[in-house]
């Protein structure tokens, strides 16, 4: 089964649940725009290579189309499509003025030199560049991109258009107009929702056991403020494989470790084992910070987590949710869970088009209160329909672009 085909079982599922009208669930189910492109490089050996590159709008019915750019040897359109049409549910979610697109390059960015990644990026903005633009499609960071490749996409798209369009794309380098925060947003928008689920339901978050999948962006900032807030960081894994230890891990120590390694897998004295292992072993709150489909049906009755937080896009399969669902596993979903990285992506368009910045206080405070309200909105619908968060966050932002379809005369 496709992503895509789960993205659409997840609607399915909530439309049901809050009786949406067919008209509605018929435009949801189906990305607005959805290109596809060659892009020829020339690589350093001096040969051309053309690689295949995906953007697709799934709504502009609240805003822009937003969502980010990732660079995968397993990136299709189905993928891209599926992840689309999560970032017009999730900016929906946190009620935050923008629709949903996701753009994707089927590459290996570790096979690539640093030039021939600038000259892969450029070649994808041109590709695309007739669809997007600060006020139609803002692209940002996803699996394996980060702010220089954000800040090559800037500059490439401005010189295609003659001005400045630094707005264009979000996740930028803080000196070519990024916003303070955006690099730990996903995570600490994350943490917020954490922390809050945590006090709402008076469970004492003192000494609880997190093991985290991924060491990208979203995993390893976790890390970090988790493991400050008091919590015990048991076990991390990154494309490798995992390490764990019961008595818990030196987090400093394994980011280092990483850095001049490549690998959490060379940290000395603590059990290593795969990725499909780490996430079976106990803990008390699992994040998912890697890849979709890391849950599914034949691994989720074997999760010992109590809760779990999706920083990845998609990472539990739609059978695997009711398995988990069954057993007592509080799922925070990913639509919720990740939407802080979209959501300072939002603050950094506002300052880029006014030109002037927040203190990264101000963008915190500004986080913080979205996630808080945007979490209570999804349990208020979760106890309404008496469904799990999932279904509720759903229907929470369903519900807004429902009511946005109707007032433009849509349906
Ligand atoms: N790629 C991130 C996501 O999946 C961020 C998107 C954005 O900032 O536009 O939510």
């Amino acid at each position: 089964m496709s992503l895509f085909q789960n993205t659409l079982k997840q609607i399915e599922k909530a439309s049901r649940a809050m009786r949406l009208s067919d008209d509605a669930k018929e435009i949801i189910s189906a990305p607005e725009r959805m290109l596809e492109v060659s892009i020829p490089v020339r690589m350093d050996n001096g040969k051309i290579k053309v690689f295949q590159g995906f953007r697709v709008q799934h709504s502009t019915l609240r805003g822009p189309a937003k969502g980010g750019v990732r660079f995968h040897y397993e990136t299709d359109m189905e993928e891209v499509k599926a992840l689309a049409t999560w970032m017009s549910i999730k900016c929906s979610v946190v009620n935050i003025p923008l629709g949903g697109g996701k753009g994707g390059i089927t590459c290996n960015p570790k096979e690539l030199s640093p030039a021939e990644l600038e000259r892969l990026t450029r070649g994808f903005v041109e590709a695309i560049s007739p669809i997007i633009g600060p006020d139609k499609d803002v692209p940002a960071p996803d699996v394996n991109t980060n702010p220089q490749i954000m800040a090559w996409f800037a500059d490439e798209f401005s010189k295609l258009k003659g001005v400045n369009q630094l707005g264009v794309v979000t996740g930028k380098p803080i000196e070519v107009g990024g916003s303070l925060g955006r690099g730990q947003a996903t995570a600490q928008g994350g943490v917020y929702v954490l922390n809050k689920y945590c006090e709402t339901e008076e469970i004492d978050q003192k000494k609880l056991k997190v093991i985290i999948q991924g060491f990208g962006n979203a995993g390893n900032n976790a890390a970090q403020i988790l493991k400050a807030q008091g919590f015990e960081i048991v076990g991390v894994s990154d494309s490798k494989g995992g390490i764990y230890s019961e008595s818990g891990l030196n987090v400093d120590e394994i980011m280092k470790i990483k850095n001049e390694t490549g690998s959490v897998q060379n940290t000395p004295n603590v059990e290593k084992c795969t990725n499909e292992e780490l996430i079976e072993k106990n803990c008390d709150i699992l994040i998912l910070a890697a890849l979709e489909n890391q849950v599914h049906k034949d691994n989720a009755n074997n999760i010992k987590a109590k809760i779990i937080l999706e920083l990845a896009n998609g990472p539990i399969t739609p059978e695997a949710d009711e398995i988990l669902c069954e057993k007592g596993v509080e799922v925070i979903p990913d639509i919720l869970a990740n939407a802080g990285g979209v959501t300072v992506s939002y603050f950094e368009m506002v300052q880029n088009a006014m030109n002037y910045y927040w203190t990264e206080e101000e963008v915190q405070a500004k986080l913080k209160t979205i996630m808080e309200q945007s979490l209570e909105d999804v349990l208020r619908e979760k106890n309404r329909c008496k469904c799990d968060m999932r279904t509720g966050a759903f229907i929470s932002a369903i519900a807004r672009i429902e009511k946005a379809l109707s007032l433009r005369g849509r349906i």
